[in-house]
């Protein structure tokens, strides 16, 4: 496809998700969040769903757990323009209660349509709802993180939410020794550095 009607496509997806009613978080939104960046990223970060600064804006991670991944990212040499940044569920739980999986199945169709599109190399899930959703429904993130698992051409990446490690110093560990291995991956999968 030629990158303008890459780029057409996935704003067409933003669109609908902007006018989606697929789930009753539809009529507790401020905004939608469909995602941001480049259209042909190698790389996309999935997260869970929208958070109270994402509602507001639009926008997903620009809150706090937004701040550190953005910062994560600059310690790998990646500017988070240059990748693709969305989530498993486009609209905020109220309250940022966990997601139900009637919310996750809702949203599932967009979310592989946004990587149908984009076909990066690398998704790096970011906690356990994208973990269980785009990798394995049994997967275990406190034993799991960090391990590359390629699936149907693509290499997936499971790391802990950055919001769980705002809280405790142990996962920000885990997950500053998870990004340094994660450039080392990026080195080797696009055969450059990543920045
Ligand atoms: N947490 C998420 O999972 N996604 C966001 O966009 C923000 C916080």
């Amino acid at each position: 496809m030629a990158s303008s009607d890459l780029e057409a496509a996935l704003v067409e997806v933003g669109e609908e998700i902007r006018r989606c009613r697929g789930c009753e978080l539809s009529r507790v939104r401020a905004r939608a969040v469909p995602g941001e960046g480049r259209a042909d990223a190698a790389i996309m970060f999935v997260g869970e769903a929208p958070g109270g600064e994402e509602d507001a804006q639009g926008r997903p991670f620009v809150g706090a757990a937004g701040r550190l991944l953005t910062n994560l990212l600059r310690t790998i040499g990646v500017d988070r323009r240059d990748v693709f940044i969305t989530n498993v569920v486009k609209c905020r739980p109220p309250g940022n209660r966990d997601p139900l999986p009637e919310e996750i199945a809702a949203c599932n169709e967009y979310l592989l349509t946004q990587i149908a599109l984009i076909k990066p190399k690398i998704i790096c899930t970011l906690g356990r709802f994208a973990g269980q959703t785009l990798i394995d429904k049994g997967l275990g993130i406190s034993r799991e993180h960090g391990k590359a698992r390629r699936i149907s051409g693509i290499l997936y990446v499971p790391l802990y939410h950055p919001a769980a490690a705002l809280h405790q110093q142990g996962l920000i560990d885990a997950l500053e020794a998870d990004f340094r291995a994660l450039r080392a991956i990026l080195e080797k999968e696009l055969g450059r550095s990543p920045g």
